[in-house]
């Protein structure tokens, strides 16, 4: 029986005369009659206007690393709040949380604070146009960065006779200058000849390479380490900045993100969403020489919020907590457990599946080998997991309901949350498997 959505379909229509689309982010829109509204979140559940309880693998796309309402997280951003929100002056708490940051991520030997994951990867591309002299950047295919100009182009995949064709890339939606497009350089994923060759032609024009480890909004298909070496190994060699967004990664895949992962050292890296356990802080940090280009006449960075009281305080204790605990053991310990047992219940009807990325942040496919780039994920059919999403979020296991979005595990998710979600989830497939037969499903 579907579960009631009376108070959210009321609150949606109500917040239509107010709200674009009833809501704040065009991603949250699902439908007239399928958007929910959150009354609140503990730990790793959540309930809607309804009441439906949810246990929530979206965790607002990352940052709840500890779970909903944190106590301890919560209560150093009450005493935050204490001393005042915003001075347009320093306080002593930024160098503590700089220390943290530099601890747990090599590469940030310096650190500048921002408000969001967008304006920190804004930042680091700015400082290196700033310190190369150059304009241009790399992106690669398949990557989000957030919702600013330079970054909102993606391939248009679907009409190539062939996938390795040169597509169109398109921005993300209308009022993105076309202008911007001549300064982006995109190269196809996991792809280091492709890469080559564009920084061969054109180094002279490009300042960086700019980098998603793994892609956070592509079903976490990750980097090969080869490729990631490659990237760093051609940046270096071909004189541009390679900038690791680890926006979704860091403190998340390891203590020292996906660069202590792979082992590979950015120039400059950006660390927002599991920083501050949902409070909103970003960081830039990166090597000394060019992070002292943020000075006056050089590179400009600044903002009225930036290394607000709260949301410092949050990040000195979620960090904490990140480096002197086994959070993120059990983080990674669940997400295995139960890629483990949803695959048991796949193979047990000869479903074919595999996972990608990381267990902390994990895609699954219904086929054999996961995508390994944007195109071969664009160009696959995903009807068997967006029917099975609906049934699962139905039943209280929210997950993205496009299959875009990986499944995020926070440390607060625990035995009875991953029995329940299997429980959930092998009702789910079977009801999958009634509605469209196991000819839906990519062999
Ligand atoms: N970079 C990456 C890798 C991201 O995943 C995101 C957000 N999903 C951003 C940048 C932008 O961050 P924000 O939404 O905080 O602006």
């Amino acid at each position: 029986m579907a579960r009631p959505l009376t108070r959210c379909n009321e609150h949606f229509r109500r917040a239509l005369r107010r709200l674009p689309l009833g809501v704040s982010s065009n991603f949250r829109y699902w439908g007239d009659d399928k958007t929910l509204y959150v009354k609140r979140g503990r730990g790793p559940r959540l309930w809607d206007l309804d009441d439906n309880e949810y246990i929530d693998y979206r965790l607002g796309y990352g940052p709840v690393i500890l779970g909903h309402c944190h106590p301890d997280v919560d209560a150093a951003a009450r005493a935050g709040q204490e001393v005042g929100t915003v001075f347009a002056l320093s306080t002593e708490r930024e160098l503590a949380v700089a220390e943290l940051i530099h601890e747990m991520v090599e590469a940030a030997e310096l650190v500048r604070f921002s408000n969001s994951g967008t304006e920190a990867v804004m930042a680091a591309l700015r400082l290196a146009r700033g310190v190369t002299g150059r304009d241009g950047y790399v992106i690669l295919e398949g990557s989000y960065h957030g919702l600013f100009d330079a970054v909102m182009w993606q391939a248009d995949v679907e009409g190539l006779a062939d996938v390795s064709d040169e597509p169109i890339y398109l921005p993300f939606g209308k009022g993105v200058p076309g202008l911007v497009r001549e300064l982006c350089f995109p190269v196809p994923y996991n792809d280091a000849n492709r890469l080559e060759d564009v920084l061969r032609r054109h180094h002279d024009r490009i300042a960086a390479v700019l980098i998603e480890p793994i892609l956070g909004s592509c079903c976490g298909i990750p980097s090969t380490p080869a490729f990631f070496r490659a990237v760093r190994e051609l940046a270096s060699r071909y004189d541009v900045l390679m900038i690791v967004d680890e926006v979704k990664t860091g403190f998340r895949v390891s203590r020292g993100g996906a660069q202590q992962l792979y082992g590979v050292r950015a120039d400059i890296c950006t660390v927002a969403k599991a920083m501050a356990n949902g409070y909103p802080i970003a960081a830039i940090g990166g090597r000394e020489d060019l992070m002292r280009h943020y000075a006056g006449g050089q590179v400009t960075h600044g903002g009225t919020y930036t290394a607000g009281g709260m949301a410092l305080a949050a990040a000195e204790r979620t960090l904490t907590i990140l480096r002197d605990t086994d959070a993120l053991d059990r983080v990674e310990g669940y997400g295995r457990r139960l890629q483990e047992r949803m695959g048991r219940v796949l193979s047990a009807r000869g479903i074919p599946h595999c996972f990608a990325g990381h267990p902390s942040m994990g895609g699954l496919f219904f086929r054999d080998t996961a995508p390994t780039n944007y195109r071969d994920w664009k160009l696959s059919d995903y009807t068997f997991y967006d029917t099975l999403a609906q049934h699962l979020i139905e039943n209280g296991v929210l997950c993205e309901p496009d299959s875009r979005e990986p499944w995020f595990i926070s440390a607060a998710h625990d035995q009875a949350c991953l029995e329940r979600t299997l429980a959930v989830f092998e009702e789910g497939v079977d009801a999958t498997l009634r509605q469209l037969g196991h000819s839906a499903v990519q062999a």
